[in-house]
């Protein structure tokens, strides 16, 4: 089979340099269009501005539908304060630290881009004697432009104005023993995954017994991604996004992690089944886990009244909304799941 990890692993790299902050994601997409032109499967671009794939199945009565969301953190110019920095405002939920020392790219409404960098306004230590212990707040970080400016009238000169979007340099690294370092594995990791996997449908000329779908989601960072342009027939909904790894948890970067119940309530009963069953029978590393503190296309779908049986996979994850990184482990293992569950014959209800 035509599953190239090398792929999805190359594709992720290439889409974690594509700024994509939720709100402002069009770059993006378009180039996922691209890249699926390339494996020839139909594409729908939503009012929204997401992307929905469709690969036809032996049965077009009854649909699956698998999401993965190309958003990201980021932020959005808040104030232009009068000594030439930008006050921010999150796109999406961090704490502020997670970002504190970042190289940053401001892109005006005109399309132009500067680069800066993120810090408290209390930086140097030689300077403020409570660098280190102050509250990273809002209040306290800011973009220090690469611009000479000194005053918010000069700031403005340049084009910028409150309301321009903020990217975070996601300096990716993929290192010699399969570990792949950057900002943004969530959730590009799993698009690169669905990606791969329909490259591997079209190249091998795969048989799907359903009509399946693949929503490459853009407003799931907040909140209502994946809650729409689900097509009528979907009866299953399976969201790919990034297993959570922390004190208590048993994911790891290596499995791909099976969702049993995040912030929203238990996922699918039976589908849960299902998909552990598949792992079981294919010699996957799997680890099912609770998140305490996460929410998914899925469950966004579920929230917006779809009649749909649900499930959440992805590879692990560590430090997430952070400097996240995973393991070139955790990517075949999920491709595994997700190739095995959408050849899979039957449906869960
Ligand atoms: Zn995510």
């Amino acid at each position: 089979m035509n599953l190239s990890l090398s792929y999805m692993i190359d594709t992720f790299v290439k889409l974690a340099q594509i700024p994509s902050p939720s709100g402002n994601t069009n770059q993006v997409i378009s180039w996922v269009t691209e890249e699926l032109s390339k494996s020839g499967v139909h594409v729908e671009r939503t009012n929204k501005g997401a992307l929905l794939a469709t690969i036809s199945g032996r049965n077009n009565d009854k649909h699956r539908l698998l999401t993965a969301h190309v958003d990201t953190l980021g932020a959005m110019v808040k104030e232009i304060k009068s000594n030439g920095r930008l006050k921010l405002s999150m796109v999406g939920g961090y704490a502020w630290n997670a970002i504190e020392g970042e190289h940053c790219q401001i892109e005006t409404a005109t399309g132009r881009i500067y680069t800066g960098t993120i810090l408290t306004s209390k930086a140097s230590v030689h300077v403020y004697r409570d660098s280190g212990k102050a509250e990273r707040t809002e209040d306290l970080m800011e973009v220090r432009l690469d611009e000479k400016v000194t005053d918010a009238q000069e700031v403005k000169a340049l084009g910028i104005s409150v309301g321009d979007f903020v990217s975070f340099d996601p300096r990716t690294t993929v290192t010699e023993s399969g570990f792949v370092k950057s900002r943004h594995l969530d959730d590009k990791a799993s698009v690169a995954i669905l990606l791969g996997i329909m490259k591997a449908v079209q190249e091998d000329k795969l048989e799907l017994p359903y009509t399946t779908h693949f929503l490459i989601s853009n407003n799931e960072e907040i909140g209502y991604g994946g809650n729409s342009s689900i097509p009528s027939a979907t009866v299953e909904y399976l969201a790919v996004d990034m297993g959570a790894i922390g004190t208590g948890q048993t994911t790891d970067e290596y499995c791909v992690s099976i969702c049993a119940k995040d912030s929203s309530g238990p996922y699918h009963y039976g589908f849960r089944k299902k998909l552990v069953a598949l792992a079981d029978e294919n010699g996957l590393n799997y680890q099912v886990d609770i998140y305490p503190y996460y929410g998914s296309d899925a469950s966004a779908a579920l929230r917006a009244g779809y009649d749909i049986v649900h499930g959440l996979i992805g590879p692990g994850v560590d430090a997430s909304h952070s400097h996240e990184r995973t393991h070139s482990s955790a990517f075949d293992n999920t491709a595994k799941l997700v190739m095995a569950y959408i050849l899979s014959d039957e449906l869960v209800v």
